[in-house]
């Protein structure tokens, strides 16, 4: 049925801030550890004090370089930092050190695999360096509200999209592309919830197939993935249902209100030239020499989709396989930290390796609701697993069984693999066809009857004689051994 909504399509861009973490902050040398107590990170250069002088934290530098440039950005050799002029009780000095006219990256892409599985090439307009404010605390006391200037002059790097996203679901695989980037280069934790990744939407809708943009507003300081996607949808309603009813969108700075799912005016939207920006006078002009540029592009660590297809081909993975286990940097560390401790390189034993990690330590993952660091067993001891069932020494049913026990081993190695190999000698799958043959044989002289009526046309009684040889050989028996003696068994005697 078509609906209203069915004739617009929204027009999103996305402006997402990042903590860098810099030992120190963006412009003194105070820890940039904001979790400290309120208000013990701090000097006379992050409170603006008067007459005091900020100098550049070559760190920050290094940060926005390797994200400009594994977003595939052009980057500025000179550059100017910029003030940022605005009154707020968290911010002392009145201004935050930016860049405006000169970002340091600029025109970049990072490409996004969309639902349908095709790829879409998202636009980066901009990456730009900055301080950020301090924090006030309005949940303390009703009356009054508190501020912690910990995080005054934390260093941020401002990511800026072409309004290139055009759905809630296109905006989240945004996202997730960008923390995950942020993640593999190590200067970002992604951690939302907490702060340390802030995202601002601009939306607007249009009637599909105009080519010209809608009016915008700006959600500002959606912390999680969730909250992104229901106020995109909440905003694209709004907007919607105000055109349809002949009203019109203007320019207005939003806030989402997750409990009623609704998002509302803040304030009219400053314009630019409100924070009345000027040439920071106080910082000297960045120059990037073209060889730091180099140096900075050849430290790079493997980026996530690079890593996805060089697993592809060397574990023997599917793509889909490869990107669940590149999705989050440690899954992908742990994963290869197994192979690289695996015994046999065949491709069966990578993918047996793949299974046991993405089915099995995920789901206890989620089941004990933990991160890779925490869980207990350790790469070498998962090798070997691996290797136990590619070399048909446990079976599947069985390696289910010893990891499964294996969770209650020690923490240390060394009691894992100790663990370990008695396991294997307990659950060694008996492929000896003598052995089998013993088992089997015994089993039909117990079981005459069903024997009879077998030979007599009742050949689904073929299950319940597997069923008891297993049985009797506790598991051990290998399943395919079994089937083939036990046809020969009935059929000899018939
Ligand atoms: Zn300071």
């Amino acid at each position: 049925m078509s609906t209203p909504y069915d004739k617009y399509e929204p027009v999103i861009g996305l402006e997402v801030h990042a903590q860098m973490m810099t030992k120190t902050k963006a412009f003194c040398g105070c820890p940039a550890d904001f979790h400290a107590p309120p208000n013990t990170n701090v000097c006379p250069v992050c409170l603006g004090h008067p007459g005091v002088l900020p100098v550049l934290n070559s760190e920050l530098v290094d940060c926005a370089l390797k994200m400009g440039l594994a977003t595939n950005c052009s980057i500025r050799e000179n550059t100017i930092f910029a003030r940022k002029n605005y009154f707020y009780p968290d911010l002392s000095k009145g201004y935050q050190i930016t860049q405006f006219e000169t970002p340091l990256c600029f025109e970049g892409h990072v490409n996004i695999r969309l639902r349908d599985k095709s790829v879409k090439k998202i636009g980066i307009t901009r990456i730009h360096m900055e301080e950020d404010a301090g924090k006030s605390i309005h949940d303390f006391s009703e009356n009054d509200t508190l501020v912690d200037f910990n995080r005054c002059g934390v260093p941020l790097i401002e990511i800026v999209s072409e309004p290139d996203i055009n759905s809630s679901d296109e905006a989240y695989r945004y996202l997730y592309k960008i923390r995950q980037i942020l993640v593999y280069l190590g200067i970002n934790d992604g951690n939302l919830e907490e702060g340390s990744m802030r995202c601002d939407a601009n939306i607007s809708v249009r009637r599909k197939g105009d080519e010209e943009l809608g009016t915008r507003t700006e959600i500002k300081n959606l912390n999680s993935f969730k909250n992104v996607v229901d106020a995109i949808e909440a905003e694209m309603k709004r907007q919607t249902e105000l055109i349809e009813s002949g009203g019109k969108v203007s320019y207005h700075t939003m806030t989402y209100n997750a409990k009623d799912k609704t998002t509302s005016h803040t304030r009219s939207k400053e314009e630019a030239h409100d924070y009345r920006y000027f040439p920071e006078p106080d910082l000297v002009r960045l120059h990037v020499a073209a060889g730091k540029i180099a140096q900075v592009k050849t430290s790079l660590p493997e980026p996530p989709d690079a890593r996805t297809l060089r697993m592809t081909g060397q574990y023997a993975l599917t793509e889909a396989e490869a990107e669940e286990i590149t999705a989050e940097k440690p899954h992908a560390d742990f994963y290869e930290a197994i192979t690289s401790k695996l015994g046999s390189k065949d491709p069966k034993t990578y993918r047996i390796a793949s299974n046991i990690f993405r089915v099995d330590i995920k789901r206890i993952l989620n089941e004990q609701k933990i991160g890779i660091g925490r869980f207990l067993l350790s790469p070498a001891v998962i090798a070997r697993l691996a290797d136990a069932v590619s070399a048909g020494e446990v079976s599947a049913s069985a390696s289910r069984e010893i990891f499964a026990q294996l969770l209650s081993a020690g923490s240390s190695e060394a009691e894992q693999i100790s663990m370990f190999d008695d396991l294997v000698q307990k659950y060694r799958q008996v492929s000896g066809e003598s052995e089998i043959e013993e088992i089997v044989k015994s089993v039909l002289s117990q079981n005459s009857n069903e024997v009879e009526r077998y030979k007599s046309g009742e050949k689904k009684l073929a299950a319940f004689f597997v069923g008891k040889i297993m049985q009797a050989s506790k598991g051990k028996a290998n399943p395919r051994i079994v089937n083939e003696l036990l046809i020969k068994n009935l059929e000899v005697n018939n």
